[in-house]
């Protein structure tokens, strides 16, 4: 009885607000319209090359990623790891190849003739350090391909991806190319860099020094400079490549310059995921400060094979789409108009909204998108939404007006208006497109 009593008290206290939790972010109207033209140039430009949507699981069992992207590494330290009902571990995807790989194999890709192309878009998820363009959840479009070894995939990725950033509008990129080897050629330069770090321990950040231990690669893409100048003498991959990832890169770096698209060698480029073998590459824009990486991608050649699966090679690469969005701002690139304009009918009473009802329907069936007033606003303040929203054309819908049969139509940008009389409303569609 008490807590009812307590509880009626509360009835009438303002509640809390509840907002989203750090690193989360909403999108609002204004501004997916860009996210829905950058999905939408993607997938159109994706498909002249052949590749399809797949749309993969927002969660996985935890274990495809410790086994794929790594416990260790950056990435697999930022996971957001949970127990469902039943105990069992599952994770937020941090990133979009694993699953591509394991739908692959699940669904037995591999026994069909070809190599599979597919693409993606959607959200991922990494415990990260809140900042500009660094969400906890953010957005990315990957293309991968999954079950060849010809270098000239390699190139051909690599165009597309650079075709795509033209197509946006992004013409400013350098992108940055190495091999960082196999299985086979890695071992021995691994030990040769842990040793050569080992020696100079002192000298790294706090973060080389433990990274040396675990992901001694990823201490090559240090970017502080008493790091950098210690790493300079450091041994390099490419002196380490065995005889087919020497032939490989070579290839690469021909197939490139074949189709006239530029690239810098970069010997210190790694990635921060466990799995990538030979080519890696990245598409740098100088507009975006340290966050300076807009697409990473490259070789994973083993691991198809690391997930359970026949040798299968692969490759492919991820756009971070709020980096994308941020240079587009930077920029001042706005997407295309939606298309046909929108129209707002003002109403004045019940009787015109049953009215407008008609007529709206006769504008949608023409393809025009049409706001119909169902509020009990004023006319005035009608126009004012109308105005707020920079919609272009208002018609007017008032008692006069449903008795003549003749409805006014307002061009917000001149002040004019007209009379249309009920059959002229059925060719609208032509003047308001
Ligand atoms: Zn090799
Ligand atoms: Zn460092």
């Amino acid at each position: 009885m008490k807590s009812i009593s307590k509880r009626s008290l509360n009835i009438n206290r303002k509640k809390p607000m509840i907002l989203s939790p750090r690193g989360v972010e909403d999108i609002l109207p204004a501004k997916t319209s860009q996210y829905q033209w950058i999905e939408k140039e993607a997938s159109f430009l994706f498909s002249l090359y052949g590749y399809e949507e797949i749309r993969i699981p927002t969660f996985e069992r935890t274990e495809l990623f410790s086994r794929s992207v790594g416990e260790e590494t950056d990435v697999g330290k930022q996971m957001y790891t949970f127990l469902d009902k039943k105990g069992r571990s599952l994770t937020l995807r941090p990133e979009a190849t694993a699953s591509v790989v394991r739908a692959y194999l699940q669904h037995k890709v591999y026994a069909q003739p070809g190599e599979w192309k597919v693409y993606y878009m959607g959200p991922m998820f990494r415990y990260e350090r809140p900042q500009a363009a660094r969400m906890r959840e953010f957005r990315q479009i990957g293309a991968e391909v999954i079950g060849e070894v010809n270098p000239y995939l390699d190139v051909e990725l690599i165009e597309m991806g650079a075709q795509f950033f033209k197509k946006v509008g992004v013409t400013d990129f350098s992108i940055q190319l190495n091999s960082i080897g196999c299985k086979k050629c890695r071992v021995p330069y691994e030990i040769k860099l842990t040793e050569y770090l080992k020696n100079n321990l002192g000298s790294l950040c706090s973060l080389c020094q433990k990274r040396s231990q675990y992901n001694p690669l990823r201490v090559l893409d240090c970017k502080r400079k008493s790091c950098q100048s210690i790493l300079r003498k450091a041994p390099l991959t490419r002196e380490y490549l065995c005889e087919d990832c020497g032939s490989h890169f070579k290839k690469v770096k021909m197939g490139l310059e074949d189709i006239g698209l530029k690239f810098e060698l970069n010997p210190r480029l790694v990635r921060g995921l466990d799995y990538y073998t030979r080519t890696v590459f990245e598409f740098v824009s100088s507009l975006l400060g340290a966050q300076d990486t807009v697409c990473a991608g490259g070789r994973y050649d083993e691991l198809v094979q690391e997930l359970g699966g026949p040798p299968t090679p692969a490759l492919g690469f991820a756009i971070g789409v709020e980096r994308l969005l941020a240079i587009l701002e930077k920029k001042g690139i706005e997407p295309p108009s939606k298309g046909s304009s929108l129209i707002y009918i003002a109403t004045l009473d019940e009787e015109s909204q049953i009215m407008g009802y008609r007529i709206a329907a006769l504008f949608r069936s023409q393809g025009i998108r049409s706001w119909l007033n169902l509020s009990e606003r004023s006319l005035s303040s009608q126009l004012k939404v109308a105005h707020k929203g920079e919609i272009r054309w208002v018609m007017i819908i008032g008692e006069k007006e449903i008795k003549e049969k003749k409805f006014i139509l307002r061009d917000m940008q001149s002040g004019e208006q007209e009379g249309i009389e009920w059959d002229r409303l059925k060719e609208l569609g032509k003047k308001l497109k």
